[in-house]
């Protein structure tokens, strides 16, 4: 039988009778472990995953947490990182060499564009072209001889756009180049690129994997174990494992994941369409709404969709943000995937031309629907609809 995902969750990687059989793993604190014989710290190796020598090489702690991450994208090895952000670089920095080429989605996670756009662009002379990703032939005709990284994001986290990851992934690879996808917003549980072709996952931890707003951490998974080799000496080199606390916690919110997205899921549905049948709102962003244009390939590479939607609604910018103002549940805040409902309008500040290249008004809204129940968000945003409107 298959193990499922609650199995994995629960017991993947836990080795009970190596810590006094406690149910619960300890946060290892230890920066550093020591050896008999000066040969045995020489012959201590790295891949071993039972032997441990730096903490800024790897910690039994966070190794559990990889396992768990593994089996969940279905990969051969994963790396847990300080932040999202730190994973992302870590594969842009593994993928890509000076003068290569990338192609990125234009709805992609702003630093890690800013990083390509700048960084990269600066010191080591890689160009990167945007595209918007809905059509292959669109990213087809962008990739180069030297592109060495696709960059992707399905759903993308703010319009909520979706790649054909499949056919994305062959076309990059026809061309020898990697493929890169954020995959936050479904969580392993409702989607797992590696099997569409993708190169790396990578999760910002941050976000459901957490799960409680507490910790800032990210993952990346492969699914060529040379690869894997490549980011871990870049996370030995680069420094930016996740501290022990920051795993266990992560360890600690992963417990919950299964059944915390699923309520997130149901209340983002009805939320969904509360709104979508409001006559004040002009457009809903959801994967999970049957009106989505991109329906029928949503179905085919998601099995469900999480907590995150967003919205425009038939007013002004200003009155978009008095109605934000004018919640109460919803607090106003720029994360998500955690316990509580938030609301932000991530293009408030962006101009026209921008506004139309990201595929939204300046007024649309993101909410993210937490855990405090279906009933108290729709009449939350009920008594603003009725306060502004
Ligand atoms: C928050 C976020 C990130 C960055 O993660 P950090 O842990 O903050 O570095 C990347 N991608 C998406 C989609 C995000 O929402």
């Amino acid at each position: 039988m298959e193990k499922s995902t609650g199995m994995i969750l629960e017991h993947t990687g836990e080795e009970y009778d190596r810590y006094y059989n406690a149910i619960v793993p300890p946060i290892f604190m230890n920066s550093l472990n020591i050896f008999p014989t000066v040969d045995a710290y020489y012959d201590s190796d790295k891949r071993d995953i039972h032997t441990y020598c730096y903490g800024r090489v790897q910690n039994p702690t966070v190794r559990i947490l990889e396992e768990k991450i593994t089996e969940l994208e279905k990969g051969s090895e994963s790396y847990v990182f300080s932040s999202g952000m730190a994973a992302a670089t870590a594969a842009v920095l593994t993928a890509c060499s000076a003068g290569g080429h990338v192609v990125c989605i234009r709805t992609a996670y702003g630093p890690l564009k800013d990083f390509l756009m700048n960084y990269c662009r600066e010191h080591m002379q890689i160009e990167t072209t945007l595209v918007d990703g809905d059509d292959p032939a669109e990213i087809r005709e962008a990739m180069r001889d030297n592109t060495q990284l696709l960059v992707l994001e399905s759903p993308s986290s703010v319009v909520f756009r979706i790649q054909d990851i499949e056919k994305a992934a062959r076309i990059a690879h026809e061309k020898g180049s990697l493929v890169y996808i954020d995959n936050t917003f479904c969580t392993p549980i409702y989607q797992n690129p590696l099997e569409m072709g993708a190169d790396f996952v990578m999760h910002t931890a941050s976000k459901y994997l957490g799960g409680h707003s507490d910790i800032i951490g990210g993952t990346l998974t492969v699914r060529d174990p040379r690869l894997g080799e490549k980011v871990r000496t870049m996370r030995e080199q680069l420094g930016s494992i996740i501290g022990p606390m920051e795993g266990w916690l992560m360890m600690r919110g992963l417990r919950t994941l299964e059944v915390r997205v699923k309520e997130h899921g149901k209340t983002a549905l009805a939320v969904a369409q509360y709104l979508e049948a409001h006559p004040k709102v002009r457009k809903v962003y959801y994967t999970g709404l049957a009106s989505h244009p991109q329906h029928e390939l949503i179905e085919k590479q998601q099995s469900g969709h999480t907590g995150l939607l967003s919205f425009e609604l038939d007013c002004t910018t200003e009155e978009a943000k008095t109605f934000c103002q004018a919640l109460r549940i919803f607090k106003i805040g720029v994360s998500w995937g955690g316990f509580e409902s938030l609301v932000t309008m991530p293009y408030a500040r962006e101009n026209e031309e921008t506004c139309r290249k990201m595929g939204a008004g300046q007024n649309v809204i993101r909410i993210h629907c937490g855990l405090e129940g279906t009933e108290n968000l729709i009449s939350d945003l009920e008594q603003a609809f009725d306060q502004v409107f």
